[in-house]
């Protein structure tokens, strides 16, 4: 069983983004998609009780201790970079630490499993060229797959298109979860819901206005989302 590792749901202590984070993009895609890469270190701002990992803009940071347990672990499928806790409000919580106590890192993960799929195996609707998934599918998909042909092996690794959520192996979530590691919240693979599931008559509002590109508009016909009368004539998909 693989998990993967999202941070806690909570209205308190949060972590947030911080100032002068810079970044260049790496990648755009015909449809839209870009690939965004920042510079070392990541600068956030912690509030209330520090944590062991957060997930902020979709990237890991993690405490000195969690970091320590990972490197000396030696595992595979993740590297490191520094970060830096740019401000600390602790509110209500009453400590003696101070801002420069708290060292973060940022956890990149490297090992990859390919693209998403559902529990039959086959792919989410996703973009031909660069991977990332289509939304607004009309498909709710629960729990999710990896192909083990192309899953590189690695302890931590993730979904090539939903790079930025970290998955574990069974026996890492067990030792994290021993060493009582703050603020992770494992979900099973096989549990995960993405529900892209839209009302049907903003479906059609969409068609009748021509915004629905052409390869969602075969994504909803396939998956029997939408019958061909549906579609206007200034919208169907062009014969060749
Ligand atoms: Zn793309």
């Amino acid at each position: 069983m693989y998990y993967f590792m999202y941070e806690m749901e909570t209205e308190e202590y949060r972590a947030s983004w911080g100032s002068g984070n810079t970044s260049k993009i790496v990648s755009i895609c015909e449809c839209t998609s870009r690939k965004t890469a920042y510079e070392e270190p990541i600068k956030f701002q912690i509030e209330g009780e520090p944590f062991d990992y957060y997930l902020i803009m979709n990237r890991s940071m993690i405490s000195e201790r969690f970091y320590t347990f990972l490197k000396e672990s030696g595992l595979t499928g993740v590297r490191f970079r520094n970060a830096v806790v740019q401000k600390w409000n602790p509110f209500r919580y009453e400590s003696e630490i101070k801002l420069e106590d708290l060292k973060y890192y940022e956890m990149v993960v490297t090992g990859r499993c390919g693209l998403l799929r559902n529990m039959s195996g086959i792919t989410l609707p996703h973009c031909k060229k660069c991977g990332r998934r289509l939304a607004h599918t009309g498909i709710c998909t629960n729990g999710v797959s990896f192909d083990p042909a192309s899953y590189d092996g690695s302890d931590i690794f993730t979904f090539t298109n939903l790079p930025n959520i970290p998955i574990v192996t069974e026996k890492l979530r067990d030792a994290i979860i021993s060493q009582g590691f703050t603020n992770i919240r494992f979900v099973p693979l096989n549990e995960k819901v993405f529900d892209d599931t839209f009302p049907i008559h903003l479906i059609q509002k969409r068609l009748n206005e021509g915004r629905a590109s052409k390869e969602l508009i075969e994504v909803w016909l396939e998956n029997g989302i939408i019958t061909p009368n549906m579609i206007p004539d200034n919208n169907k998909p062009v014969q060749e």
